[in-house]
């Protein structure tokens, strides 16, 4: 059984969080783009150099270089049964290059998992990740980058998924538990198999 699936949320969703359990659950990669980009920079890559100004104003790196990456991610042995992408797609452009791609291989996304969380919620637990952690791209003006992009860009594509019938909204306030609770449930009833 296949499990070809995308998590989706604001920042602070949680996502990341749940993104790791459900990765577990299902015996699939997470394939997050964020973590990709910030590795690169740590490790002080060609493409950590290029994207680090743009990460840090919480800017997209271009759509050409994040697909790029991804589809290189996609092709390793171990995403051929499945995979979570956690923040990719991003937007229109995003969705059409994954489309290509996967329908080059016969594939397509089988399930999105919609975080739901208010406005209010994600700004209150990214405040907190920025005081616990210190992400270079926390900053106040980063934040509002990153939700305002995201209201704009990447809110709109959840409606091309739910066009397809493939869309599970999740309330994403609750515990953690309860939160990876009906997320499965919702997978579950899809009938994909932990
Ligand atoms: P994230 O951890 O998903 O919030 O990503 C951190 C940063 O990496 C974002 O603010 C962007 O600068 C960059 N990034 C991550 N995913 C993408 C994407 N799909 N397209 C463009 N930029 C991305």
């Amino acid at each position: 059984m296949t499990a070809r699936l995308l998590i989706v949320g604001p920042q602070g969703s949680g996502k990341g969080t749940q993104g790791v359990r459900i990765a577990e659950a299902y015996g699939i990669p997470t394939v997050s783009t964020g973590d990709i980009f910030r590795a690169n920079i740590k490790n002080e890559t060609e493409l950590g150099k290029k994207v680090k100004a743009i990460t840090d104003a919480g800017d997209l790196v271009p759509d050409e270089v994040t697909s790029e990456i991804v589809r290189d991610r996609l092709d390793e042995p171990d995403a051929t049964e499945g995979f979570l992408l956690d923040g990719y797609p991003r937007n229109a452009v995003q969705v059409g290059h994954l489309d290509e791609f996967l329908a080059g291989r016969e594939e397509a996304l089988e399930a999105v998992i919609l975080l739901d969380v208010p406005r209010e919620e994600s700004i209150a637990r990214i405040t907190q990740r920025a005081a616990e952690q210190g992400r270079s791209d926390d900053t106040e003006e980063a934040i509002a980058k990153r939700l305002e992009i995201y209201e704009r860009e990447t809110a709109p594509i959840v409606d091309t998924y739910a066009e397809r019938g493939i869309v599970d909204r999740i309330n994403g306030v609750g515990t953690l538990d309860e939160i990876t609770a009906r997320i499965f449930a919702a997978l579950d009833a899809r009938g994909f198999t932990r």
